[in-house]
């Protein structure tokens, strides 16, 4: 199943191009993390089905070495979510929306909404600890200034005059 995953950001879009429809911010994508991210982008499909809702990605970007999946739902209003900073990491909370539930589609759509933050907030969590250069398991290297999760390979070469290959992103604008 695995190696089927799409493996550029280019893939991913061609195969959900609704979930890339309106990208408000920008996506950033570090090549490290794209096995994580095709794969949340194929668990989001699969959890929305038929019905999209309009989902697409607001943003992607890196925050303390490691990813943020921003998303929304066009004209509906999703819960929000609460960034809650520790020396051990980020931890986010789901924020609800108001519930004010009318119809099945409405019902549906909350699980959806929830859903969806539980495997965003899994896969932020599993980049904790990839490499954003080859995804390989990597630590926070918090001793050069800017906060970058690598592995001991990247870290030593991030100590190189070479520094580390300039190509690791991978972007789409907005
Ligand atoms: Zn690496």
């Amino acid at each position: 199943m695995n190696n089927q995953l799409p493996s550029s950001l280019q893939e991913i879009q061609a195969l959900y191009p609704y979930q890339f429809s309106n990208p408000v911010l920008g996506v950033d994508v570090a090549k490290g993390w794209m096995p994580v991210f095709a794969q949340l982008c194929t668990d989001i499909d699969n959890l929305l089905g038929a019905d999209k809702f309009g989902f697409h990605w607001s943003q992607i970007k890196e925050k303390y070495g490691s990813a943020r999946f921003y998303y929304r739902f066009q004209g509906r209003k999703s819960g929000t979510r609460l960034d809650i900073h520790t020396p051990n990491g980020v931890w986010s909370q789901h924020i609800p929306a108001e519930r004010r539930i009318r119809t099945e589609r409405d019902k549906t759509f909350q699980e959806i909404d929830q859903a969806v933050l539980k495997l965003t907030m899994a896969a932020e969590v599993a980049t904790q600890r990839m490499c954003l250069v080859c995804g390989q398991p990597g630590v926070a290297d918090t001793e050069l200034g800017y906060v970058m999760v690598l592995c001991p390979g990247h870290k030593a070469q991030r100590r190189q005059p070479s520094g580390l290959p300039r190509d690791f992103w991978e972007n789409l604008k907005g």
